[in-house]
């Protein structure tokens, strides 16, 4: 008597670790089904929250619970708890691999990577270049490699896809010794939205990533541009750290780097100070008091000026860096707005290309008006560049990336 074979395993949990938080997805990669998500905040302290979505068969209710989640470990073994009251819990056969996101991977990491002591131990060794996110992400990979040692684990590096970036650009005109002693250079984030969004726009005008050269606009809280020419990344927009570039919720993005040792010497300024100052209370919250982009427009139609000068100032900053990659790429194929703000924000895309038609940019607007969750172009039959609307998702990128380095190492 035969017995048909057992499916080889094929579910993903994807883990994005922060400091008080851990966002999760468990995904099914024989058909990108998506089984559950959730999000643990606040971790570490007396008010902690779980909010626990099961999407399997069309989805149910959320689900909640508050009360004190005292570390990761204990917030992994709630996330554990939740999975399995669906039938999806970790210790399930099906359970293929882990993807870890991680956010700094330095120049080593140029994929995806199996995690093992000595990944470890590099990702740790790059903590003095992201010390807010990675130890985060490694208490989130450590955890979880002590619940599932059996399971391949994989790290997928925020800054991976921007290390095809020439040294002109990745590097800063600072003294070349200092720089490189402290392993100063620009490293780029958001690295797994820019590659998905770069690939899923060649798709939308039919093409393959090699053919085309696009700017991509993440726009979420944080915010960051890149040039992608054939599918490699050849600019982008952050830098050592998350801070660089343009406008975002809570950071300043470009400054001028003397405001720093100004704001020292005249305002008595610590370095933590100003860290504090440029990355949570300046951009658009720093600008008017609100970094959530609806707010945002409904006080600029009541008038607000405040309001509407942070907009001005966020959309001049995009407008000059939609400029200057079409400078980097020479010839462009597609401008892709995604992210909260990129794929919501009808006003920032229209105001971010007003005035470019000599660049052979326009949008039109009663397609930027519409709303959708599939990747739609935005811009006019007649326009030479093509606008688009391409939603991200970094959770699948991360959950195909982790499927693909360890399909077949199950069950060895
Ligand atoms: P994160 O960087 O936290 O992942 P998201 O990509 O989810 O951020 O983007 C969050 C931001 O998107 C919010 O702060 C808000 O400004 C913006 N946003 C979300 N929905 C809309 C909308 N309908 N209109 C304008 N902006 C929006």
């Amino acid at each position: 008597m035969s017995t048909a074979p057992t499916p080889a395993p094929a579910r993903v949990l994807v883990l994005n670790s922060g400091s008080s938080s851990v966002k999760y997805q468990l995904l099914d990669m024989r058909g990108g089904e998506r089984l559950a998500q959730g999000l643990v905040e606040r971790i570490g302290e007396e008010t902690s929250r779980l909010a626990h979505t099961p999407l399997l068969g069309g989805g149910s209710a959320p689900r909640e619970r508050t009360g004190p989640i005292p570390d990761h470990a204990a917030a992994l073994k709630a996330v554990a708890e939740e999975l399995a009251a669906d039938g999806l819990g970790l210790d399930s056969p099906e359970l293929a691999a882990i993807g870890h996101r991680v956010v700094h991977g330095g120049l080593r990491f140029t994929e995806p990577t199996v995690i093992d002591d000595a990944v470890i131990a590099e990702i740790e060794r790059l903590v003095p270049v992201a010390p807010l996110h990675n130890p985060a992400n490694l208490l989130g990979i450590r955890t979880a490699m002590a619940m599932r040692p059996d399971l391949p684990q994989v790290a997928v590096f925020d800054t991976a896809f921007h290390t095809t970036m020439p040294e002109s650009a990745a590097r800063y005109a600072i003294d070349v010794e200092t720089a490189d002693a402290h392993r100063i250079r620009r490293y780029g984030f958001h690295g797994t939205s820019h590659a998905y969004v770069s690939r899923a726009t060649a798709r939308l005008l039919g093409k393959e990533p090699e053919e085309v050269n696009v700017i991509v606009l993440h726009l979420g809280n944080g915010a960051s541009a890149s040039a992608v020419r054939g599918g490699r990344c050849v600019d982008t927009s952050m830098g050592l750290t998350p801070l660089e570039g343009l406008v975002m919720g809570t950071r300043s993005g470009d400054v001028d780097p003397a405001v720093t040792f100004h704001l020292k010497r005249v305002a008595g300024m610590s370095a933590d100070e100003i860290d504090v100052l440029l990355n949570q209370r300046s951009g658009l919250v720093g600008l008017c008091g609100d970094n959530d982009m609806r707010e945002i427009q409904r006080r600029i139609e009541a008038g607000d000026e405040r309001a509407a000068l942070a907009f001005d100032i966020y959309v001049h900053r995009l407008k000059k860096y939609i400029g200057a990659y079409y400078a980097v790429l020479g010839r462009v194929d597609a401008v892709a707005f995604t992210a909260g703000v990129g794929e919501n924000a009808a006003a920032v895309r229209a105001a971010a290309v007003a005035g470019l038609e000599e660049l052979g940019l326009a949008v039109d607007a009663g397609l930027n008006a519409e709303r959708s969750r599939e990747p739609r172009l935005i811009s006019p039959a007649y326009a030479r560049v093509a606008v688009a609307v391409v939603p991200t998702d970094e959770e699948l990128e991360i959950a195909r990336q982790t499927f693909a380095l360890t399909r077949g190492q199950v069950n060895d």
